[in-house]
């Protein structure tokens, strides 16, 4: 037995070819080889297992921020055949019970931040905190190495739970290097470049670009929590070849003062939320023509690709999908749309998730998933996400996507962010509510705004209500949350 295209695999890989380069370097400059990286999760793991009792098909919870504690724990639990839960931070103690209920965890491995939200799990699940986790290294007991176990460990995936509790996706391990071709074939990463992932590693979009660094035994700068200042100053300081990260942190990045000069990024890729119209160019206007926009999901991974090329001509464009993946726009009967209309978005590829842990099942059509989301190919084969079908506006017999409202919006020179929301209307049904943050010191008369959109889109897409926000409410992974903007109206 081998091991496979897993994280655990790619570890025992970079650390055989290049065992004393840095794998991860923290916010103090600490970093760790990929040998002594490796040689921690393989004492953790023999920890877990004389300790623990952890066995080959158990759950082992992540809860941490980026730092190489994550990484350890998932390795760990991989080495010994169990699974590993990568588990959204942003939780609340309630939702983290479900958690670890539904998914029958094991052990859970947590920074010490959330000591006091993980009060209320079941007794059955094993807390190991960072103390723990150092303790639980220091004090293994020597042995050989580990050999791969009769069964894969897999990571299991949260999705944002961005529409209510967060399902369990299985990611896929393929024993190809399909998705690592597929990425590089359209974005230039190179082997040992020095990455910086600023997404959290427990969402599907940091967590892939940690296979994929791994994978180039890139040198990954992490830390723990996203600082825009704190993030300039790094890449100020270090010679980042790329940065992975949220859309809406590109937006936070613009507003502290740039590194001088220039940082020598070559790539800046963005993916998990839509990328608000006006952001790419003014973004690539401060940190130069890198800027990668992905679309994809927990379940379909990356779907597609656009580059800077074609985010200057078309700044909300998702691009086009990568080699190896298929991706078609179809009706409700399942018939390709003409060129330019809506339809939903349906993907094939080898990094479709393998089910939701729930036994729940997603459409699929002649071998591709439905996405959940709308959208359309225009006449050069780029496309553009108007979001999730659930999310689109009925108001007054009309469809309205947000994205587009909000894309209009986000192009005011006032405006930093937008969102909008549909709120019940007794005359049409929905009404559209805008809410904007404003950059420091700007103001917007209501009435302006309504103006403008007037100006631009159809009678029906003007937000009736215009709501002035500080920040909008966000997940980690900078998701509006619209059920909080909902809680606005009671
Ligand atoms: P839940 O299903 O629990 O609500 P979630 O779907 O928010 O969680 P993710 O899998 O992280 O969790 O979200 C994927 C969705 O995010 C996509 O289906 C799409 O709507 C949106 N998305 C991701 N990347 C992009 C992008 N580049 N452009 C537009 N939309 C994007």
């Amino acid at each position: 037995r081998k091991w496979g295209w897993s994280l655990a695999g790619e570890l025992r890989q970079a650390a055989a070819r290049d065992p004393g380069r840095t794998a991860v370097i923290d916010e103090q400059g600490v970093g760790l080889t990929y040998q002594e990286l490796l040689d921690r999760a393989e004492r953790l793991a023999r920890s877990m297992r004389a300790g623990l009792g952890v066995q080959s098909g158990d759950r082992v919870g992540v809860l941490c921020r980026n730092h190489h504690g994550l990484i350890e724990a998932v390795v760990a639990a991989m080495l010994l055949g169990a699974d590993a839960v990568l588990v959204n931070t942003g939780l609340s103690a309630a939702q983290l019970a479900t958690v670890a209920e539904e998914q029958s965890l094991r052990v859970l491995v947590h920074d010490a931040e959330f000591a006091e939200r993980v009060l209320g799990l079941p007794a059955d699940v094993q807390r190991v905190d960072e103390r723990v986790h150092e303790e639980l290294i220091a004090g293994a007991l020597p042995g050989d190495q580990l050999k791969p176990p009769e069964r894969d460990g897999r990571t299991i995936v949260l999705t944002s739970g961005t529409t209510g509790t967060p399902k369990g996706a299985r990611r896929p391990t393929p024993h190809s290097f399909g998705p690592l071709v597929s990425i590089i074939d359209r974005i230039p990463l190179h082997a040992r470049d020095l990455v910086m992932i600023a997404a959290p590693l427990f969402h599907t979009w940091g967590y892939a670009a940690l296979q994929v660094a791994f994978a180039l035994r890139a040198t990954i700068v992490l830390h723990r929590r996203f600082d825009p200042a704190a993030t300039v100053a790094a890449l100020a300081a270090q010679p980042c070849d790329a940065l992975f990260a949220v859309p809406v942190m590109l937006q936070r990045l613009l507003e502290v003062p740039p590194p001088t000069p220039r940082p020598p990024l070559k790539v800046v890729a963005v993916s998990g939320s839509a990328l608000p119209g006006g952001l790419a160019p003014r973004f690539m206007d401060v940190y130069g023509d890198v800027l990668y926009n992905l679309y994809g999901s927990t379940e379909v991974s990356w779907a597609s690709i656009a580059g800077p090329a074609e985010l200057r001509a078309a700044p909300t464009t998702a691009g086009r999908p990568p080699h190896g993946t298929r991706l078609r726009i179809l009706d409700d009967t399942g018939q390709p749309v003409p060129e330019g209309r809506v339809g939903r978005i349906f993907v094939g590829n080898e990094m479709l998730f393998e089910g939701y842990t729930s036994g729940d099942r997603r459409e699929t059509h002649d071998g591709l998933l439905d996405t959940g989301d709308l959208g359309r190919v225009n006449a050069d084969g780029l496309l553009f996400v108007d979001g999730r079908a659930d999310d689109m506006i009925v108001s007054g017999g009309e469809n309205v996507f947000p994205s587009e409202v909000e894309d209009l919006l986000t192009r005011l020179p006032q405006v930093r962010e937008a969102a909008v929301i549909g709120v019940p209307d007794p005359e049409y049904g929905q009404r559209l509510a805008a809410f904007l943050g404003l950059h420091p010191g700007e103001t917007l008369d209501p009435e302006a705004v309504r103006e403008y959109v007037r100006h631009y889109l159809a009678r029906f897409s003007v937000p009736r209500d215009v709501i002035f926000v500080k920040y909008l409410p966000r997940n980690a992974t900078g998701k509006v949350l619209s059920r909080e903007l909902r809680r606005y109206y009671g």
